[in-house]
């Protein structure tokens, strides 16, 4: 199979969309009236952010499910991507269930595929996402305040809890590894929360490092501080089970893709309006850094915070 047959048979679909999808030297995409382009990229590599054996499938939707989550927490919505892949062979039967993935997440959210790059070399991911955005409306990681309540959407860990079992750190039962595995190999991107937090929130972030490492990132744009009840943290049945990694998995694991976010406090009941799994875990303060408080209102202290590919 040529290179281009792959790219035909894998990669290409309408893209009613675009001006001009998959086929040319550059595709041409038009926003609409009103609309900023919203742009992130997010590479996933084989032995760093996946199994080199995962299942194709999942690969695909969590390709694509990493870069619909950054737009997410720009309350963007998603119009188009570009996909950069580079593979040790044309294997055809992985090809297939990898556009599969990919193409199912991308189909749930109407994003079209309109170009990339194809090579051989050891298994490596990029996606490039293409949103539109309301210029004066994107949720932005600088615009916390004072007095804001800090909210996050789902449940924090799981991913990490499944990881760490991956990676024999802990044992967990089959059916608890079956309930938490999903956070880890399809992950939900938040993208109906993201549009619906705009008015609404005065900053956003997704979790893809951890909440703690993530949310230092709203805390330094913002000029601001923040105060977390550990107890506040929504934590799933499955990692309650294990009392021992529930600050490690929920607040530095990573892999979670929900959404943290801040709001006015006098916008808490309309939030509960939104209809999402939403938690409200602390509030904004002035200062700097992160304070997490128990259950008496005292700090707790935490070691290694965010994952960081260069420490
Ligand atoms: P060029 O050599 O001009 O960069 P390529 O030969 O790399 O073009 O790609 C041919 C067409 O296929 C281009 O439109 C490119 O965007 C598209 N393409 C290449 N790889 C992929 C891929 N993995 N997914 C989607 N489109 C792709
Ligand atoms: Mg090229």
């Amino acid at each position: 199979m040529s290179e281009f047959d792959l790219i035909r048979r894998h990669f290409t679909r309408a893209t009613p969309g675009a001006l001009l999808g998959v086929g040319d030297d550059a595709a041409l995409l038009q926003v609409r009236e009103g609309f900023v382009l919203a742009v992130s990229s997010d590479m996933l590599v084989a032995g760093t952010h996946f199994f080199p054996d995962a299942d194709p499938y999942l690969l695909g939707h969590k390709t694509l499910a990493v870069n619909l989550s950054d737009l997410a927490a720009m309350g963007a919505i998603p119009r188009w991507a570009t996909l950069a892949i580079s593979l040790p062979q044309a294997d055809d039967i992985w090809l297939e269930r990898f556009s599969a993935g990919f193409f199912a997440l991308a189909d749930q959210h109407g994003l079209e595929l309109v170009g990339g790059d194809t090579t051989r070399g050891p298994l490596n991911l990029c996606v490039t996402i293409f949103g539109e955005a309301e210029a004066n409306q994107a949720l932005r990681r600088s615009g916390a305040k004072v007095g804001d309540e800090i909210w996050v959407s789902g449940c924090l860990g799981d991913a990490a809890l499944a990881l760490a079992h991956l990676q024999g750190r802990v044992a967990l039962s089959d059916s608890e590894y079956n309930l938490c595995a999903p956070s880890l190999h399809q992950p939900q991107p938040r993208v109906a929360l993201g549009r619906a937090l705009r008015g609404i929130a005065n900053s956003a972030i997704d979790v893809s490092d951890g909440l703690l490492g993530d949310l230092a990132h709203i805390l330094a744009a913002s000029g601001v501080g923040a105060e977390i009840e550990f107890v506040r943290l929504p934590v799933s049945a499955t990692l309650r089970g294990y009392p021992e990694l529930i600050s490690t998995c929920a607040l530095s694991g990573g892999d979670d893709y929900e959404l943290c976010f801040t709001v006015p406090a006098a916008l808490h009941d309309a939030l509960q309006s939104l209809g999402a799994q939403l938690a409200c875990i602390g509030r904004i303060v002035a200062g700097s850094g992160c304070l997490v408080l128990d259950a008496e209102g005292s700090s707790i202290h935490l070691k290694g915070a965010a994952y960081d590919h260069f420490r």
